[in-house]
């Protein structure tokens, strides 16, 4: 029934001169996503996207939907602009997707073009006495007309070279097109809260790379398969995502070996953003993105943060800072991520967690507190045994 699919974007289009910026990025990033999906051909107009598909659309629309920057997409009917055409393909379009009768509708038109000879509300309500007339004489079970709260909308827009037809408008994500804002690293535990700490940030626009601190024999090889699974979840969003994975095993033998047991957890992420930071610097990411929000644990308090943060010049962005457990699971759940995120391997620092933790560290307390570690030569030996996976 429908060959072509209406892409909408919103937010792009209020973007000024960056507009085609925004719009090329979103064509090549729909190129992407729909590498294996089959063929089509892609048409960009007037603040919107149009591909005319071969095959099924639910297989594209699948693929769009998870497309940052697409706020929604409907399968269109494309026809002549011509008022008997439109009424007979309405006609068509109207009958294929409404399944059950009675049932109420609605004809909604918009007109771009000015010149077509009818105006919306006449060409509503022809196109609607087409429908009554055609339907109505075939079927005991009346069709009827509802302007206000109709179970089936059926919309019209009249372009200069083409009108079209629809039924549906299904939602997509929103936000920008991946690769407008610049290039992050994301620290990805296996745990819930940054993959969709990494979400939120890819929806804005940004790519992503991710690092991920491994603490093999202590978190098994399955930890690490979680992680691969989550970074492939998120690429579902974004295209190819790299993935650096930095052991850390023997940076945790030697804080417990050094450090004092209140701090082992303060120093532990003080090493995972000096790490964070050499590997951003490296491979040109911006800022750094975590999954951090206040007081989720001992190390989430605003000291621990300050405490934390010092160790690293670039911006630390925390997208779930002021959100509840709930409303991070909730995401988890949208995205797609939780099911794999509860997965019970343990992480990293839940080994290594001391039994009293200090929560309101100060810097001073902390900084004598390492004193003792080698910070240059862990921080050499972790790049030197990382490694990176490409993802998606
Ligand atoms: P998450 O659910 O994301 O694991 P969490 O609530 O368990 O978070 P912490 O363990 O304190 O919180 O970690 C805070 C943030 O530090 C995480 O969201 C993540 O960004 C980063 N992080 C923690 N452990 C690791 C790790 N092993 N590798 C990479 N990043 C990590
Ligand atoms: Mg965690």
């Amino acid at each position: 029934m429908y060959k072509a699919l209406l892409v909408r974007f919103g937010e792009i289009s209020l973007k000024g001169k960056n507009r085609s910026f925004f719009v090329n990025k979103l064509v090549e990033n729909i190129k992407g996503a729909l590498r294996e999906t089959g063929a089509y051909q892609i048409e960009k107009s007037y603040g919107r996207i149009y591909l005319y598909i071969e095959g099924n659309p639910e297989l594209y629309i699948e693929k769009l939907k998870l497309i940052p920057g697409i706020v929604s997409i409907s399968p269109v009917a494309i026809i002549e602009p011509e008022i008997e055409k439109i009424k007979e393909m309405a006609l068509k379009v109207f009958d294929y997707s409404v399944k059950e009768y009675p049932a109420t509708f609605k004809v909604e038109t918009s007109r771009p073009n000015k010149e077509f000879p009818l105006q919306s509300p006449e060409i509503s309500r022809e196109v609607g006495a087409h429908l009554l007339r055609n339907i109505n004489t075939r079927r005991p079970e009346q069709l009827k007309v509802d302007v206000h709260n109709p179970e089936h909308l059926l919309s019209l827009e009249i372009r200069r070279d083409k009108a079209l037809v629809y039924t549906e408008s299904i939602p997509g994500i929103g936000g920008l097109p991946v690769g407008t804002s610049g290039k992050g690293l994301l620290l990805l535990s296996g745990g819930i809260d940054s993959p969709v700490a990494g979400w939120l940030s890819l929806k804005r626009g940004m790519t992503l790379d991710a690092i991920y601190f491994h603490s093999f024999p202590y978190t098994s090889d399955r930890a690490r398969e979680k992680v691969l699974d989550l970074a492939r979840i998120l690429s579902k969003y974004s295209g190819k995502i790299n993935l650096f994975i930095n052991h850390f095993t023997d940076i945790q033998m030697e804080i417990r070996k050094k450090c004092p047991p209140k701090y082992t957890i303060t120093i532990m992420r003080r090493m995972m953003f000096r790490i964070a930071e050499e590997v951003a610097r490296k491979n040109k990411n911006l800022v750094l993105v975590t999954g951090e929000s206040i007081g989720q644990v001992a190390s989430q308090t605003l000291e621990s943060m300050h405490v934390i943060n010092e160790v690293t010049n670039l911006p630390v962005l925390r997208p779930l800072i002021s959100m509840d457990k709930t409303e991070i699971i909730q995401i988890a759940r949208k995205i797609g991520s939780y099911n794999t995120s509860i997965l019970p391997y343990e992480d990293c620092c839940s080994i290594f967690v001391p039994k009293h933790p200090v929560t309101r560290p100060t810097l001073k307390d902390t900084l004598e507190a390492e004193k003792d570690l080698e910070i240059e030569r862990l921080i050499a030996e972790s790049m030197e045994k990382s490694e990176t996976v490409i993802i998606g």
